[in-house]
């Protein structure tokens, strides 16, 4: 049965380092709302033209404007078997517009990693990047190291200065945390503790996602 999961949380839960992990297991893309911004801004597409000044200062982008390339990205033939989602839905109204483009399809499965505030603060304020491909370096790299995945150099994330890293938070505690009310009550909804190591996360994942996975496909 196809996987249709959302991998939700903080900035700085490890949505991006535990959604890449499980697409090269499981075999499916991880669809990253940020990533796919980012590369619109490097770019210079429109929707990056207007979008780099929204995620310097650590707001939303337009609803209207994200929803599009998700439904755009979900149209694609390799989703077919499923897919994760990393960084969308951050509004209820995404979330909305979420179900809308599910139906017909298998239900969704939601996990949300919790992680406290000041861990979060700690790891984004902290946390490199790799200049070329994006991909979040492993804990203890300096920017010194090089990325694993293409042999990149290493960067802080424009919007991991301090400033915008408590900006982030607020607009995640005002914007997104509605939304795990909105999936709390779905047989398919999980929660996993993010405050541990990415190992043991990756393996609580796994096991909410096999649990979720059986309740959907009863349903
Ligand atoms: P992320 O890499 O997921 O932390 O996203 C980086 C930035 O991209 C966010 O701070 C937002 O400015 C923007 N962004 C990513 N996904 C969304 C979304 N689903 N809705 C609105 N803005 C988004």
């Amino acid at each position: 049965m196809p996987l249709n999961l959302i991998l939700m949380g903080p900035p700085g839960a490890g949505k991006g380092t535990q959604a890449s992990r499980l697409a090269a297991c499981l075999g499916l893309p991880a669809i990253s709302t940020g990533d796919m911004l980012r590369e619109a801004v490097r770019t210079g597409t429109p929707v990056g033209l207007r979008a780099k000044a929204i995620m310097e200062r650590g707001d939303l982008v337009n609803d209207e404007v994200i929803i599009e390339i998700v439904r755009d990205r979900l149209d694609k033939n390799d989703v077919a078997a499923g897919f994760i989602l990393d960084g969308f839905p951050r509004t209820v109204a995404q979330a909305r517009a979420l179900d809308q483009l599910m139906i017909g399809r298998d239900p969704l499965v939601v996990v949300d990693i919790a992680v406290p505030e000041e861990e979060l603060v700690r790891r984004l304020s902290s946390r490199l990047v790799c200049e070329a491909c994006g991909l979040n370096a492993e804990a203890g790299a300096s920017l010194e190291s090089r990325c694993q995945r293409c042999g990149g150099h290493m960067k802080q994330r424009a919007d991991d200065n301090d400033h915008v890293v408590l900006e982030r938070l607020k607009v995640y505690h005002q914007s997104t945390q509605p939304l795990v009310d909105y999936y709390r009550s779905r047989p398919t909804f999980r929660a996993v503790d993010g405050a541990q190591a990415p190992d043991q996360v990756a393996l609580d994942i796994a096991a909410a996602v096999e649990a979720a996975g059986s309740v959907g496909a009863n349903r």
